[in-house]
Order: structure tokens, then sequence, then C-alpha cells
């Protein structure tokens, strides 16, 4: 009989924790197939760590991974696959957004032979504006920036299969961006579309600053088009230069005054800023390298009760 993993990165989420297992059991309950829980304590400051442990005790096939510290959703969602023994790996969100209840139709897919079955949210109007319209920029951003494309609305819900995991055990990038890389390794993947509950108990863990910093990570991590566009900018506005030089001369030798304040204070703070701000597109990207060979481990795991892991 096959073995499924769910992995399931929590942050804060003692009140989830439970709810969140007893759906999932629920669900597997109607299927044939043997199920292990694999929760990522994210460095959580509440109760998360006790109650998995309390949890570990009674449930013989609930994992749980607890890292020294906050690493972030990403990571703590590799530190899962790294260590997910299943046949396929479903990971999922703490707080239910992601209804447990859609696996069913996911382990069909896989059943039929998807390597990959990943979920689109659909535009859900429960969110707060703000969230849909900063969610649904950060995925045009990213698709006009770099050169895979990331459907609207693909978060970290999605079925793998064992082969696609080794795959992506082996890439070894210092700050994985999951949603990327799994559309990037390609195999044969197939969607399925689903209305997103609202959060169970908590809050968000992705405030703005957050966000932000996710968008620029997964840009700058699958392409290297803002550099080029740094370049080709540069040309345009020598290139305007250039042209400009004869209307001086010109102005120069026919004794013109030229009004010279107002377009040189504006050109100076334009450029001032347009320079900054390539240089730091640039640093984005020196940064990366240096984090890279590091080579340091993506996390740090305090304590665990999977078997051969330290
Ligand atoms: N999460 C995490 N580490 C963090 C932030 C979040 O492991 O630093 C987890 C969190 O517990 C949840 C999932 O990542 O299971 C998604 O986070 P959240 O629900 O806060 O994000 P949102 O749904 O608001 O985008
Ligand atoms: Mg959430």
């Amino acid at each position: 009989m096959s073995l499924v993993s769910v992995v399931i990165p929590a942050y804060n989420e003692e009140d989830n924790i439970v709810v969140i297992i007893d759906r999932l059991e629920c669900v597997f309950r109607q299927t044939e197939l043997n199920v292990e829980f694999i929760i990522v304590d994210d460095g959580s400051t509440d109760k998360t760590a006790l109650i998995l442990k309390t949890m570990a005790k009674v449930k013989p096939n609930l994992y749980f991974i607890e890292f020294s510290r906050n690493f972030g959703h990403q990571i703590a969602l590799k530190a899962g696959l790294d260590k997910a023994m299943g046949d396929c790996i479903i990971s999922l969100d703490a707080d239910l957004q992601h209804p447990p209840e859609l696996i069913i139709e996911m382990l069909q897919k896989w059943q039929e032979g998807y390597e990959v079955v990943y979920t689109r949210r659909i535009e859900d109007k429960k969110l707060p504006f703000i969230k849909r319209k900063t969610s649904s920029l950060f995925y045009k951003t990213l698709n006009i920036l770099s050169s895979i494309k990331i459907e609207e609305g693909t978060a970290d819900f999605r079925l793998m299969d064992k082969k696609v995991i080794d795959v992506f055990r082996d890439l070894g990038e210092n700050e994985p961006f999951i949603r990327g890389l799994v559309k990037w390794m390609g195999y044969s993947q197939f969607a399925i579309d689903y209305t997103p509950s609202s959060r169970f108990a908590g809050a968000s863990k992705y405030n703005f600053r957050k966000m932000v910093k996710l968008a620029l990570h997964g840009v700058t991590s699958f392409s290297i088009r803002p550099l080029y566009t740094a370049a080709y900018l540069g040309f345009i506005f020598s290139l305007l230069s250039v042209l400009y030089i004869p209307y001086v001369l010109y102005s120069f030798f026919m004794g013109i005054e030229v009004d010279g304040w107002a377009s040189l204070i504006m050109t100076v703070v334009f450029f001032g800023g347009l320079q900054l701000i390539i240089l730091g597109i640039i640093g984005i990207y020196v940064g990366k390298m240096f984090m890279q060979t590091k080579n340091r481990p993506n996390y740090i795991i305090r304590n665990t009760n999977l078997p051969n892991s330290n």
C-alpha cells in the first residue's frame, strides 16, 4: 500500500494544529492509503511545539521537526519535503485555508499518473481587498520579469510524486522559491481550482514587508531580466543625452541663455534615483551569490522524532 506524506509548515499555529490533523485524518479514512504527517514548527513562540510533542506520543504516524528559530515559510516547507518518506507528498498550510477535503481529488489525479497536482485559488471575496490586489500584482510582475510563468493564485498547496521530490532535494538552492522551482522542474502537472476558506484561528504571518520580500525574491531567483532592463535603461538615456549635446552647443555658440536650475536639478535627482535603484538591483544579485557561496544549511533542527534524523 502506498504511503502519502503530508507536510505542514507551522509558525505559531497552536489553535490550528489539532483541528487540521483531525480533518486530515477524516480525509484519509476515506482512502486505502497509509499516511504520515510531518509538521515543521518554524520557531514558534507559542505552544505549537508542545502540542506537537504531545500528539506525537499518541499518534505513531505524526512526526515533528522543530527548528532552532524562525527560518520562514519556504524553508520550513523545504525541511518537510526533505524528510518526508512517502510515495507522494502533499503540502498545505496549517491554518485550514487550504481545504483538506480537496486531497481526495488530488490523490485521484496522482493515481491517474500526474506527477504534480497543484491548486489554483479562485479569487476570493472574503480575502481583504489589499491582499487580493497585492497577490494578483505579485503574479503579474513575476511573470513579466521572469522566464517561467506561474499562474495566479498558486500557493504551496500541492501534491508531488516521489520522483519529483527526489529532483527537488538535489537542487541545493540557498533560498528556494518553491512555487517557481516546481514549475521549472516540469513533469506532467495538473491544476485543480478551489475556493480558499478563511483562516481558522490566529493571524496571517505574512505582512506587507514579508510579501514584498517574497516578491523580490521570486523575481530575482528566476531571472536576470532586471539586470538587462537596467542595462537597456542605461543605453536609452545615454542615447538621449547624446541627442541633447547639439542643442547645448548650438545655444552656447549662438549666445542663447538657457535657464538652467530647474532642468538641472530635475535631471540630477532623477538620475540619482535611477542609479540607486539599478545599484540596488545589482546588489540583490550580488547578495544572493554571497549567501549561496557560504553554503550554510537551509535550517537547523533542534528536535525531531523522525527516525534517522539528527
Ligand atoms: N509560516 C511559517 N513560517 C513563517 C510564516 C508562516 O511556517 O515564518 C506558515 C504558517 O504557519 C502557515 C503558512 O506558513 O501554515 C502560511 O502562512 P500564513 O497563513 O500566515 O500566510 P497567508 O495565508 O496569510 O498568506
Ligand atoms: Mg494562511
